[in-house]
């Protein structure tokens, strides 16, 4: 939801320009990839703001592509009730989409790390491991459904071990039953020498954020990146 404030205010100011979508697929139940032509460089973390329309003030996605690969990417699900998400999802190879350049400061590094994810929040960790940034990492991923685990196949061969799935409805080889806060309040944290990273609902990076700072974490060492 884009809320009237000065972010609000920010994005719809942002210069956009023409990009050609080359591919839309739907990997998940509603969600998708959306791949188009890419025009500038950009880090790992960073997001673009998106629209189909000039009509429609544009949201922000994180891109879910590695700074290397020729064309970018983001991961989207779509919200029925939403003006934006449902018209992506319609979109066909080859429709013009109005992007702008990319920003933003949940910037992935070399040091030590967990990269805790809710829903579609995984696709900035998905440009950092296809940027080279995936060792020292933990990635923790919940999610509903047994299908909500976007690029599980590509992050199980990344991760190994250290690709944990918190699946809250659904039971499945693999998969940790129940939210990834319980799973978060059973581990022993490091409190210094390891970040963390959280990324997707308010509702998530707030209670976790609460969790890790209950345990001692550092704030500062809390990077937060909030789908709203
Ligand atoms: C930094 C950032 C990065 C993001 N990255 C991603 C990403 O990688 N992938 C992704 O899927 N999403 C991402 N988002 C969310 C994305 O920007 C959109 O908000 C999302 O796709 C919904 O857009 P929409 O136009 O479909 O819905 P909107 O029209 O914005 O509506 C969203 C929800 O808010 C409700 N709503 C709308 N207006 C009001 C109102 N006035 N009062 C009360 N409720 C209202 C709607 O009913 C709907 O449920 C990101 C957001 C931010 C801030």
């Amino acid at each position: 939801m884009i809320m009237d404030t000065g972010l609000s205010s920010f994005i719809k100011k942002l210069p956009l320009s023409y990009r050609k979508l080359k591919a839309i697929e739907e990997i998940g139940n509603e969600v998708y990839t959306l791949k188009f032509e890419r025009k500038h460089e950009f880090l790992s973390g960073q997001v673009v703001a998106i629209t189909t329309d000039l009509s429609i003030p544009p949201r922000l996605y994180s891109i879910c592509s590695g700074t290397e690969e020729d064309e970018m990417a983001i991961l989207f699900n779509v919200k029925h009730d939403g003006l934006l998400s449902p018209l992506l999802a319609q979109q066909k190879a080859g429709a013009n989409l109005h992007v702008s350049a990319p920003f933003g400061a949940f910037l992935g590094d070399e040091e030590p790390a967990w990269w805790i994810a809710s829903g579609t929040g995984v696709a900035p960790y998905r440009s950092m491991l296809r940027s080279g940034l995936h060792q020292h990492k933990k990635l923790i991923h919940g999610g509903r459904a047994r299908d909500s685990f976007y690029f599980e196949q590509e992050m199980m061969a990344a991760f190994g071990d250290d690709y944990i799935r918190c699946c809250s409805q659904e039971t499945g080889a693999g998969l940790y039953e129940g939210r990834l806060t319980k799973w978060i309040r059973e581990q022993e944290v490091e409190k210094s020498g390891m970040k963390y990273y959280l990324c997707g609902s308010a509702e998530m990076v707030v209670e976790v954020r609460d969790i890790l700072i209950g345990k001692g974490v550092d704030i500062d060492n809390i990077m937060a990146e909030i789908y709203f």
